[in-house]
């Protein structure tokens, strides 16, 4: 076991990937050898990012009634969750939910949109609404997420003064089927590939714990390396009642430690963020979870509950970490302004240099986003489940109730 961990530690810290079955044992090491676990790829996190931690808060534009039937989304077709649904939030008040995130110390704000994908008509709405959050503050980073990209939005949104676009691709090639059957993995993929070339800051990640495999989650994190994400969210399954997956409970605090673990191993200096399902998960675990993600969301996600947002600043304060500033670039030198337009993806990208990519400093999908690993009880065997449900977000954007950040 040392053997590999100063291996994975070591290619980390280099920048280089492991292989397959590297990561696989990391999947498959036993609780007995978790600290070290989190320990080798902790200093893959040190190397890249120190203690930095970037906060990003999420705004939900338009939520619910989507036509789509991902199997884990609460905003699905026919979803019988109950959550808020609301048509699009008119800019000054998107601006205004973005204002309440970066106030509680978020440097990055996601604005989010539920349905298949956006029209042109919807992007001009969104980049109206980039452009109301960054009038207020041009210092703010701003990641859309609308779905599915047809030609030409994403260099719309580019011009709009988009920063980055988040599509996930949440779960392997082999296993995608099983959870949405209205749109493939490849268009996830062409998305992806869209922003991508068009400037933006590619953004995509994975769901733990839809009863997938340890091969899936190896699979999907070697497609996200492949596709050159510069963030990756790690949403743990939030099984909300009235959707299909809504009894999938198969993930322990000790396993998402495992998954964030080999993200950071195989994506060493890719900004690797903790997302939903990290409180209901993790639970007083989070703050081990610190040494191997750079990056969170703050306060709520679309359509569920997060920890208070003070009690996040707390967390990463108790933890020894701090709070990453937008004079800080969070990306390292050489993962910076790699874009074929030439154009500077991320605010901020050119505000820091560091010779050893360290930036000098010492320090949800956003859609909510099990396999059970070997060496762990069954299901039956373990605690019973904490939460009976998942508490549905009643504050913030599209309600009269300040929101949680
Ligand atoms: S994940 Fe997105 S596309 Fe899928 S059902 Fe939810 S809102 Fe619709």
């Amino acid at each position: 076991m040392d053997d590999l961990l100063n291996a994975l530690a070591d290619k980390g810290v280099r920048g280089e990937t492991p292989t397959r079955d590297e990561a696989l044992a990391v999947l498959r090491t036993s609780d007995d050898d978790l600290l070290d676990v989190v320990a080798a790829a902790g200093k893959v996190r040190r190397r890249w990012f120190g203690r930095r931690v970037k906060l990003n808060y999420l705004v939900n534009l338009k939520s619910g009634l989507c036509p789509e039937d991902c199997s884990y989304c609460s905003q699905r077709l026919g979803s019988r969750t109950g959550i808020l649904t609301y048509s699009w939030l008119k800019p000054d008040e998107a601006a205004e939910a973005a204002a309440a995130g970066v106030r509680g110390g978020a440097k990055r704000v996601c604005v989010v949109a539920s349905g298949r994908g956006p029209t042109d008509r919807d992007v001009s709405r969104v980049s109206e609404t980039i452009e109301a959050i960054k009038e207020r503050d041009e210092q703010v980073e701003v990641c859309a997420c609308l779905g599915l990209l047809s030609d030409g939005q994403a260099e719309r949104l580019r011009r709009a003064g988009a920063d980055a676009y988040n599509h996930n691709l949440n779960t392997s090639e082999a296993t995608y089927g099983d959870i949405c059957t209205t749109h493939t993995y490849e268009d996830r993929v062409s998305t992806v590939e869209r922003a991508r070339d068009a400037g933006l800051s590619p953004c995509s990640g994975l769901i733990a714990g839809m009863g997938e495999s340890d091969e899936d989650l190896v699979d999907v994190v070697f497609s996200l390396r492949e596709l050159d994400a510069d963030s990756v969210p790690v949403n743990f399954l939030l099984p909300f009642e009235g959707t299909p997956l809504a009894d999938e409970w198969n993930m322990t605090p000790q396993r998402a430690l495992r998954i964030l673990a080999m993200v950071r191993f195989v994506c060493p200096d890719v900004e690797v963020r903790l997302a939903a399902g990290r409180e209901v998960h993790l639970r007083s675990l989070q703050p081990l979870a610190l040494y191997l993600a750079n990056s969170l969301f703050l306060g709520d996600y679309l359509t569920s509950e997060g920890q208070a947002g003070t009690a996040d600043l707390e967390m990463i304060r108790d933890a020894g970490f701090v709070v990453e500033d937008t004079a800080t670039a969070t990306l390292p030198a050489h993962r910076r302004g790699r874009r074929a337009d030439g154009a500077e993806r991320v605010n901020g990208a050119e505000r820091v240099t560091g010779a050893d990519g360290t930036n000098g400093a010492g320090g949800v999908d956003a859609v909510p986003a099990g396999g059970v690993a070997g060496g762990e009880p069954a299901v039956a065997d373990r605690p019973a489940r904490p939460h009976e449900r998942v508490a549905v977000r009643r504050r913030g954007a599209g309600t009269e109730l300040p929101p949680n950040a």
